[in-house]
């Protein structure tokens, strides 16, 4: 491990000839990707505020490290961006230039926005100082899955403290090989799964497309940890079933890692039964990185995302902003998270910033209980998530996951409809799995295993859920014309 721990990226400070990023087939080690960078530093100068096209190439990954070590704020944009979006972000956050592989194509820039291309053929040069921790590193855009992209503001600071926890609770070593497909613009991918290795000196295997049998034979030749979404996991289980070669192949990964949404518990263990590996499962956002997961060494429960990381203090408090104390795996609240991994502002929102905090406490929308041992469970978000139904307030996750649990389902989503009798009434959006599959089996189904309130009063089968790049279901689509469009 390197001297300067004070540097977000050490080993770049100190680089050896050891692999540290591959895309697909090309490749670069700390040596050239510190040249690179540094090159690139050079031509971001004193710009306070950069944007970085973040397809997963060597460039772009030289472009965001460069930048950074520059001391400008990094605006990560998505390759996959339309123009509307992509308009909405570089008018919020005003860069000052733009990075990006050869040849990129912004489908719209403002006219004199100053664009630059990064090569890998160049002589290089030292990266400069290093920037100061309270800078800001990071412009991150939220996934949008409740709204318009929000700008979240994270330091440097931020990104060591909660990085260096992270690698504690997962023993990341400088001997670790991650392997992910994830993309780059969102903390998920760019902060774990990018900046992760390059903190601890690893090294990063990125797929650029998620294919389960290139996973199985990254992790069976050099591979150590995997980093995914739900939907990943959920394919890898499905193409294992098919291909038992995928499964060895997974079986001799030190660890998995599920982030950006649920997990579901009968996921889990169908990925246990073909592979033998327990994912552990991490919850975080954009505005607090990493919040807690299940340790490396710890117990790896289905359907729990364990404890908070070092430093990061959670509570839950009821809807009066009452600190809830019981420990019973049962009382639902709102997750409030605290400690030097928040975020600094909404850029642009000082409004949806002051609204955000409760006594210097984040409120993370997200709903959830903690076990007597303190193992949180995220049982949905606040906004999308809870339904009030007949006096209950219910959890949408709990009726989706034992709605998972019948074999002829393949993907679900429950939401509450507004309901003159009811308040809102449960309805269920049933992707079906091949065999055939009847209303009232559903209905009576979730009405065997769980209270009769909680039964969906109707099932919408449709072909496909909306959802966006992390495979993150965008309830606020699940409306009439969804049902007649998918139907
Ligand atoms: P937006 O804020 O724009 O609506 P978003 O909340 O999806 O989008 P992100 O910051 O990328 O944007 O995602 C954070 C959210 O993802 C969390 O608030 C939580 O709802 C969800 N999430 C992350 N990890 C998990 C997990 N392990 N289990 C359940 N939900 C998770
Ligand atoms: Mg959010």
């Amino acid at each position: 491990m390197c001297a300067d721990r004070a540097a977000l990226l050490p080993k770049l400070r100190e680089p050896d000839e050891s692999e540290a990023v591959r895309f697909g087939a090309s490749g670069m080690s700390y040596s050239r990707l510190a040249l690179v960078a540094g090159e690139t530093a050079a031509v971001v100068g004193r710009a306070r505020r950069v944007a970085v096209w973040a397809d997963a190439t060597p460039e772009a990954c030289a472009g965001l490290v460069g930048a950074l070590g520059a001391g400008a704020a990094v605006v990560p944009l998505s390759p996959k961006l339309g123009q509307r979006e992509l308009e909405h972000i570089l008018a919020d956050s005003r860069p000052e230039l733009v990075l990006g592989p050869p040849g990129f194509a912004p489908p719209s820039a403002p006219a004199g926005l100053p664009v630059h291309e990064v090569s890998l053929d160049v002589t290089g040069r030292a990266l400069p100082e290093e920037p100061a921790g309270e800078s800001d590193a990071l412009i991150v855009y939220t996934s949008g899955t409740t709204g318009m992209p929000k700008g979240v503001v994270l330091t440097r600071e931020a990104i060591r403290s909660n990085l260096d926890a992270v690698a504690r609770a997962w023993e990341w070593t400088d001997r670790d090989v991650l392997v992910h497909a994830l993309p780059l613009f969102h903390v998920h991918g760019l902060i774990l799964g990018l900046l992760g290795p390059l903190r601890v000196g690893g090294t990063l295997r990125h797929l650029v497309r998620f294919d389960s049998a290139r996973v199985a034979e990254e992790l069976s030749e050099v591979g150590t940890m995997l980093f995914g979404v739900p939907t990943m996991y959920r394919r890898l289980a499905d193409d294992a079933e098919r291909d038992p070669g995928i499964g060895r192949g997974v079986a001799r990964a030190r660890l998995l890692v599920s982030g950006s949404a649920a997990l579901p518990a009968s996921e889990h263990q169908r990925i246990a039964r073909l592979t033998g590996q327990r994912v552990v499962e991490r919850y975080g956002m954009s505005e607090t990185i990493m919040n807690c997961g299940v340790r490396s060494s710890g117990d790896r429960r289905p359907g729990y995302v364990g404890l908070p990381f070092d430093g990061v203090e959670l509570i839950l408090v009821d809807e009066g902003g009452n600190r809830i104390t019981a420990s019973d795996d049962e009382t639902v609240g709102e997750i409030l998270v605290r400690g030097p991994n928040l975020f600094r502002e909404y850029l642009n929102r000082p409004e949806d910033t002051r609204a955000a905090f409760i006594d210097g406490w984040f409120r993370t929308g997200d709903m959830a209980t903690r076990s007597p041992d303190g193992y949180v469970r995220i049982v949905g978000r606040r906004a999308t998530d809870m339904i009030s139904s007949g006096g209950f307030r219910i959890g949408a996750g709990e009726i989706e996951n034992v709605l998972l649990e019948h074999a002829a389902v393949s993907e679900v989503a429950v939401t509450g409809e507004q309901d003159p009798e009811l308040g809102q009434r449960i309805v269920a959006w049933v992707v079906p799995g091949g065999a055939e599959l009847s209303e009232r089996e559903l209905v009576e189904h979730v009405a065997g295993l769980l209270s009769f309130h909680k039964r969906p009063r109707e099932v919408r089968f449709v072909r496909e859920l909306p959802r966006n790049e992390l495979g993150k279901i965008q309830k606020g689509k699940l409306g009439a014309e969804w049902a007649s469009r998918h139907v």
